[in-house]
């Protein structure tokens, strides 16, 4: 294996640690035959159980508190009478152990999903049973996110949000996935949590738990056990990087005082209290869908209002943009996403759900009117999806009907771009998603790591775009920002802002360099940045030539 392996930087920052891989959900093979008679097939299940159990147990009196009530319950789930009847009832009918622990399962699992919407939500518990402890029986890695009790580099294939719902950034030291691109959830998560992360690695899977590597999730570089000298170098780099940008507070300004609002990205409550923190003006992008992630049915409004309180409480006196639920593509809910859309990217999603079931869209802006009247943030509420200057206004009716007063749309779709003008007439503000707008300007699936080139934020069709969108902006004086991944970029700041837009919304750990960043140049040189980079051929020129023209810090 090479000495290095090399793939998109979608999250800065260096980490020094050892390889632990996310292994995949155990697939039992069908033609799987028992090893030996009945008995010992159901005792060799039980054991499996037994150990689930017992390590739930373990990590139980580790964690103690309200988390440790909700492991014992699982453990005592593996343990079920019922289940190893189950169990039995399968081998006695011919099934291996393994087979034996999916119908089982399986028989589990149907009955509680039937039970109710609050059973129903043990289902993604018993999954997790089933599957660790069929991996138990047939001697392959237990599936998930690896808790080893110490720090490590994560790598998988790829992470969706659901896996990664519960991953703890004081012991995950970074990421390096084999797919994802610049706009992928693991891209996104890497930054929310400050991760340094690499994706689109070729050779990831390859990498072995227990190997040493130096992640450097700026210049996308994995380099494998490295010596000494270079990890102390690398370390000391990046200190020296962070000091600099440590040192900026304030509001966002260019070093001649033009305004330039910096807003953080939000989503699952987890990061809440940290995202406060944060020296910005509020959010400009809070994701509710993450709210209702891995949930079988929809979150009552009272569950909602209590969910939007918390935002608004945390940012009570700042901005907090909502956006409406975005299920679907990449983010599919159990309650609302059709299964067998042929091309879900294009399907019914975002806004569009509205369209099959806006009861949903009711009840979320009835909840978000509810939790503002309460708190004293500065709710403003967007749609994501928007294509049409219409969908754009009737939103902006539901919104204001409820006393919502600042309602706006998501220009993702490249029909909204190329109409900007006609959409903000109908609403007060604009929020570039370029993460969808890339996929869709492009027609590259954001996820897909062999098209992340075309999916850079650089390329300048998509800054393009941006300008013709920032442009209606300045036309209707009303405001135009960026909420995609571009807005963290320090070098690509700049360039939005001369390209004409007034917030950059970024995951809370961007928010201090993108700030040095815009300090660094003048509105005016912001603007020749973004002559340059519309000029380029594509990204790569484009980021090259602002690299090479930018004023030094
Ligand atoms: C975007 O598409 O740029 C965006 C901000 O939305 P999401 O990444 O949640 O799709
Ligand atoms: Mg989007």
């Amino acid at each position: 294996m090479a000495d290095e392996l090399t793939g998109l930087g979608v999250s800065p920052g260096v980490a020094y640690g050892t390889v632990l891989r996310m292994a995949a959900p155990p697939v039992v093979p069908a033609d799987l035959r028992p090893e030996g008679d009945a008995a010992s097939e159901t005792a060799a299940a039980l054991r499996a159980l037994e150990q689930v159990a017992a390590f739930l147990d373990a990590k139980a009196a580790q964690v103690g508190g309200e988390a440790a009530g909700v492991l014992l319950a699982q453990g005592m789930m593996a343990r079920d009478p019922s289940l190893s009847d189950a169990v039995a009832a399968a081998t006695a009918q011919g099934d291996s152990a393994a087979h034996a622990l999916v119908a089982a399962f399986d028989l589990f699992r149907s009955a509680l999903a039937a039970a109710g919407p609050y059973m129903a939500e043990r289902v993604a518990d018993l999954d997790d049973l089933k599957n660790r402890a069929v991996a138990g029986v047939l001697g392959l890695p237990v599936p998930g996110v690896p808790e080893p009790g110490h720090p490590f580099v994560l790598v998988a294939g790829d992470l969706a949000p659901a896996d990664t719902a519960g991953l703890d950034p004081s012991v995950v030291l970074a990421l390096v996935t084999e797919e994802g691109g610049p706009t992928s959830h693991t891209a996104i998560l890497a930054k929310s949590l400050g991760l340094p992360a690499v994706v689109a690695c070729q050779g990831a899977g390859a990498l072995a738990d227990g190997q040493a590597v130096l992640v450097d999730g700026g210049a996308g570089v994995v380099l494998l056990s490295p010596e000494d000298a270079v990890v102390r170098q690398a370390l000391a780099t990046e200190q020296a990087r962070r000091d600099v940008f440590a040192r900026s507070s304030g509001p966002g300004r260019t070093a001649d005082g033009h305004a330039v609002q910096l807003l953080v990205n939000i989503g699952a409550d987890s990061g809440l209290a940290a995202a406060a923190m944060v020296d910005a003006e509020g959010v400009g992008l809070f994701r509710t869908e993450f709210l209702f992630l891995d949930r079988p049915d929809e979150p009552t409004v009272e569950e909602q209002q209590a969910s939007y309180t918390r935002v608004f409480e945390a940012f009570a006196g700042r901005k907090v943009v909502v956006r409406t639920l975005d299920a679907g593509a990449d983010k599919p809910l159990a309650f609302i996403t059709v299964a067998d859309e042929p091309n879900p990217a294009l399907g019914v999603r975002g806004l569009r759900t509205a369209r099959r079931m806006p009861e949903l869209l009711d009840r979320q802006l009835d909840a978000l009117a509810a939790a503002a009247r309460r708190t004293g943030a500065q709710v403003w509420v967007m749609a994501p999806m928007v294509s049409t200057p219409k969908e754009a206004a009737d939103f902006a009716v539901l919104c204001k009907a409820r006393g919502l007063p600042v309602a706006g749309s998501m220009v993702e779709v490249p029909a909204a771009a190329l109409r900007a003008s006609q959409v903000l007439a109908g609403c007060d503000f604009l929020s570039l998603g370029t993460n969808d707008l890339a996929q869709y300007a492009f027609a590259s699936d954001r996820m897909a790591g062999e098209l992340a080139e075309l999916l850079d934020p650089w390329q300048p069709a998509l800054l393009e775009l941006v300008r013709l969108t920032a442009a209606a902006g300045i036309e209707h004086g009303k405001p135009v920002g960026v909420c995609g991944e571009a807005a963290s970029d320090p070098l690509l700041a700049p360039v939005l802002v001369g390209l004409g837009v007034t917030s950059l919304s970024m995951a809370p750990g961007s928010v201090a360099e993108v700030r040095a960043a815009l300090a660094g140049q003048t509105k005016a040189d912001c603007e020749r940045l973004a002559a340059l980079a519309l000029a380029a051929c594509d990204g790569r020129e484009a980021r090259a030539a602002v690299a090479a023209a930018v004023r030094p810090a």
